[in-house]
């Protein structure tokens, strides 16, 4: 099972490929994961991390060369969940040409839904967990004591407006490119995480399947 998240900024993409991923038992790729592993560990090169920081987008083989890797390691010979990419149609196409070459597919492009005054606060208000990862809401999904909170450089107010503006220029010909190949299905991303993962089940044919 292949499936991909798309969504702008703040959209829940994280937080459901977790509770997604929990349900179907595959992997979660998150270019957006991998690219602060880098930073965190320095071996992402300078102009990189400038880009991300301000909240641009990296150049398409920056990321895609790192899902060719990524993509071929055991874990995900049964499937995996990609969240953050592709998010242009350069990336869509070396998508689609790497899973030819394995002789796979995407079994579906899941679109969250969530209108920009929302993700501004959805934004804004994240927190990470550096240690175990799991996405935090200051008001929302408040962490727990003692968590060690990471606040993402490009999660600041003047990088959000930023962010978001890309998205839409970006992906504004990605989401026509998987509607004309029928693999697109819009789901509302308002409401709690859990009611969004209903919907993102139903939009997959399996209503109310697994997890409960
Ligand atoms: P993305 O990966 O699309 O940027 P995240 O999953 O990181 O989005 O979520 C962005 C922020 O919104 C986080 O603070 C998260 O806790 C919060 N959030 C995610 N889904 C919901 C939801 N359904 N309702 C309220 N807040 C949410
Ligand atoms: P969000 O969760 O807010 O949607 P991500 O965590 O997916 O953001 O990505 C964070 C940043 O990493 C992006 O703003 C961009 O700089 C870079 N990035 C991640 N995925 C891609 C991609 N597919 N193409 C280009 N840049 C990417």
């Amino acid at each position: 099972m292949i499936l991909v998240l798309v969504g702008p900024p703040g959209a829940g993409k994280g937080t459901q490929a977790k509770l997604l991923c929990a349900r179907f038992g595959i992997p979660q790729i998150s270019t957006g994961d991998m690219l602060r592993e880098a930073k965190r560990s320095g071996t992402l090169e300078k102009r990189y991390l400038d880009i991300m920081d301000s909240g641009g987008l990296l150049p398409d083989e920056a990321v895609i060369g790192l899902i060719d890797r990524r993509t071929a390691e055991p874990d995900c010979r049964g499937g995996f969940l990609l969240d953050g990419f592709p998010r242009t149609v350069p990336q869509a196409d070396a998508l689609d040409a790497l899973l030819v070459g394995q002789g796979s597919g995407i079994e579906a492009v899941i679109q969250l839904d969530v209108p920009r005054s929302l993700l501004e606060e959805r934004l804004i208000h994240r927190r990470t967990d550096k240690r175990s990862g799991q996405i935090y809401h200051l008001v929302y999904n408040p962490p727990p004591p003692g968590a060690e909170l990471e606040h993402r450089a490009d999660d600041r107010p003047e990088a959000v407006g930023k962010r978001l503006d890309a998205y839409e220029a970006m992906t504004a010909a990605l989401l026509p490119f998987y509607e004309q190949k029928g693999l697109l299905r819009r789901v509302d991303g308002v409401g709690t995480p859990e009611e969004v993962t209903q919907r993102v089940m139903s939009a997959l044919g399996r209503p109310g399947s697994g997890g409960e």
